[in-house]
């Protein structure tokens, strides 16, 4: 007793100060915060900011209940440096991102959504795009960062990682749902970021129907997207109570100043975006604000709104007085950057500003443009206004040492091949090759080559092969050592069935720039289709050498130890792959075909549920699912796999032909024949299969059976199409 009371005694006043101190700090209630950040969008495509052939009814719908202002400026026309910039309002000098893939924000800088974790809230990001993936540092303060996007149902070669705004949306509604379950829940801040309206343009049929141009489709689409966000919090009585802020964080030019998409000019085509601030009472409806304002404000304007401290570490300032007609600056500077042109390209850098109605950017060739009489930025002006120039290089100069006075630097980052060539494929880098022809040029000058090469790469996703050709051939005539074009030229040849042109084209792309790892993996798939397993093997191993960890070149090793019937030695790789990378969907697959070869049914069912489940639109998942499961004597649930498998793959004729099977077996001639028609609808052509797959015998034996056989046989055997590929 004597021994526990002094600890008694000395509980109690600890006791006291917390209960003191719980009641002193009762929270303010504070309101949810959702920033939507769309990547590539022009302000001018929205409704809201005035274009009439808009399809984007709930982002109008949000202006039309906050407030819109309709001069933002974006610090740089590139994906992760303009993040870091929206997420911790500093300009990229000061923040340090310059690029994607080559930096990583900094541990020292501080983000939104560190500053309001700490401040009580549960904090979420969900991001569509590989260049926001959490190894750049973006996910510093989220209590959860969701960049989960193998896809693939990309081309090999351009490795973009890219998920689709229904997927994401789905991801963030079934958050929201949880969120709302909880019995004593946190506000929310989270961050949903969607990537549909950047290049590749693949819009869903009802956006192309109903959106003037492909890139107004996938605008449309991500539209959709939000709204079924906007439901739920409606839905769910929270949206009134919810501070949403919607940006971009670039434009795309369309061709404006001879640029297609983005990231290397600065001009008013990518620097403008949309900002909407909605949050009814404090921001009033139906506003629109002409004074210019910038990304860096949004984390100071957020941080006033929940009276939270912080700003002064920032570069911009709180919104809310232009909002709300109180005092509020003209002429806030308006700093904007690409350095990709010199890091991507070795092309010289673009650093501008724009203060009040003049816009300077400086470059070998400096431009000045006067916004009230062009603000386009068509006519430069600056050979005849050189004070004025003069005037907004210095407050450039200003820009730069506030800048210098807040720097962080950058944590380093070693270039990984994969991540090189991520970005080669997005048109972000060039090969050592290109920037070498390239070295120093004002990018006024160099854009041609660039624009002509991402036509080709652009015509090559849509499969236009022959003006992909030209446009590739043309470039190579002018630049030889354009590593891009010749391997774009190479996935050309080898997607044409021209494989000794393509395997000579790759070696001379690695005799311009021999650490390609990707190439080396494209010279194993060539190897592999030729049958030649250790030359594959070579390729693949070299591709691993270059760039450690690249889980594709382990899958494909696997893959070749299948081939080559040695599945202990497959296993390994594919294990290795999994460790490295447990979201890649191809090597669950793959192992369920290792299992499926070894006739264990069981086993590869539950790798092909994996695979189906990582990622739903895998198609061939689904049909080896289905193929497990007839095998196991469970033909209800392969005929499910099966007719998942024919929407997943909606031009694939094998999901039908595998149902025409499973009938056919299960003796319902009618059925069958009914889906070997749809498997014909869909390009079905094998003779081979239809005359001599055992399981369909019983189709052949009806009446129904004739005029199928009719129709394969009057279709062409052009090319057999390897559905499975590699
Ligand atoms: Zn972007």
């Amino acid at each position: 007793m004597s021994r526990k009371f002094p600890k008694i005694v000395f509980l109690f006043p600890v006791l006291a100060v917390l209960g003191a101190a719980a009641l002193l700090l009762v929270r303010p209630h504070r309101p949810n915060v959702l920033l939507i950040t769309v990547d590539t969008l022009r302000a001018d495509h929205l409704g809201c900011y005035g274009y009439a052939l808009a399809q984007t009814p709930h982002i109008d719908a949000l202006a039309a209940a906050g407030t819109l202002f309709s001069e933002c400026s974006a610090a740089t026309p590139i994906t992760l440096p303009s993040h870091s910039s929206i997420l911790t309002g500093l300009w990229p000098p000061a923040h340090g991102v310059r690029d994607n893939g080559t930096y990583v924000l900094a541990d020292k800088a501080v983000t939104l959504a560190e500053r309001l974790k700490i401040a009580g809230y549960e904090t979420r990001a969900f991001v569509s795009a590989v260049v926001l993936a959490r190894r750049y540092g973006l996910d510093q303060g989220f209590d959860s960062y969701d960049d989960d996007l193998w896809s693939e149902k990309d081309p090999k070669l351009f490795m973009i990682r890219e998920r689709k705004a229904p997927r994401t949306i789905d991801r963030v509604v079934e958050w929201f749902e949880a969120w709302k379950a909880e019995k004593k829940r946190k506000p929310f801040f989270t961050w949903v970021h969607l990537f549909d309206p950047h290049q590749p343009d693949t819009p869903p049929a009802w956006a192309r129907a109903l959106a003037p141009t492909p890139y107004d489709a996938e605008i449309a689409s991500a539209d959709r997207e939000l709204g079924r966000l906007f439901d739920a919090l409606k839905e769910a009585g929270v949206l009134d109570d919810t501070i949403i802020v919607f940006t971009a964080d670039h434009g795309e030019s369309l061709g404006e100043h001879g640029e297609k998409t983005h990231a290397i000019f600065i001009y008013r085509a990518t620097i403008h975006v949309p900002l909407i601030i909605r949050w009814p009472g404090k921001y009033p409806a139906g506003k629109k604000v002409a004074s210019p304002v910038r990304s860096v404000d949004i984390v100071p304007t957020v941080l006033a709104a929940l009276r939270l401290k912080g700003a002064a570490e920032t570069q911009g300032v709180d919104l809310a007085p232009a909002a709300n007609g109180r005092d509020f600056p003209a002429d806030l500077p308006r700093y904007s950057e690409s350095r990709l042109s010199e890091l991507g390209f070795g092309m010289a850098p673009l650093y501008g500003i724009r203060v009040g109605t003049w816009s300077y950017i400086r470059a070998p060739r400096p431009e000045l443009y006067d916004l009230r009489a062009d603000p386009d930025e068509k006519n430069n002006i600056f050979a005849a206004n050189a004070s004025q120039a003069a005037r907004l290089e210095d407050d450039l100069k200003r820009a730069f040492a506030d800048c210098a006075s807040r720097a962080i630097e950058s944590r380093p980052r070693a270039l990984n091949r994969e991540t090189m060539e991520m970005l080669q494929s997005l048109g972000y880098l060039a090969p050592a090759g290109v920037r070498e022809s390239l070295g120093g040029m004002d990018p006024k000058d160099g854009i041609g080559i660039y624009t002509a090469l991402e036509d080709a790469r652009h015509a090559m996703q849509r499969r236009e092969w022959i003006p992909a050709e030209k446009t590739l051939r043309e470039i190579l005539a002018k630049v030889p050592r354009n590593v891009s074009a010749r391997n774009i030229l190479a996935l050309l040849l080898t997607q044409s069935g021209r494989m000794a042109q393509a395997r000579e084209e790759y070696l001379r792309s690695l005799a311009d720039d021999p650490g390609q790892a990707r190439v080396y993996l494209q010279l194993g798939h060539i190897a592999l289709l030729e049958n030649k397993m250790d030359e594959a093997r070579r390729n693949f191993a070299r591709a691993s050498d270059i760039s450690p960890g690249f889980v594709e070149a382990y899958s494909d090793m696997g893959l070749v130890e299948v081939l080559a019937g040695n599945p202990v030695q497959a296993r390994e790789w594919y294990d290795k792959a999994v460790a490295v990378d447990p979201d890649f969907p191809a090597v669950y697959r793959r192992v369920g075909d290792l299992y499926y070869e070894r006739g264990d049914f069981a086993s590869a069912l539950v790798q092909y549920e994996e695979a189906a489940a990582k990622s739903p639109d895998d198609f061939r998942s689904l049909v080896q699912a289905g193929n497990c499961l007839r095998r196991l004597g469970r033909p209800g649930k392969a005929e499910v796999d099966f007719l998942k498998a024919a929407q997943a793959g909606r031009k694939s004729w094998v999901p039908y032909y595998n149902l025409a099977c499973l009938y056919a077996l299960g003796g319902d001639t009618g059925r069958s024949a009914a889906a070997m028609r749809q498997s014909l609808k869909r390009g079905f052509n094998s003779l081979t299969l239809l005359t001599g797959d055992a399981d369909l015998s019983a189709l052949r034996r009806s009446s129904e059976y004739p005029p199928i056989l009719k129709t394969v046989q009057e279709r062409r055997h052009d090319v057999e199409i390897d559905e499975d590929g590699l």
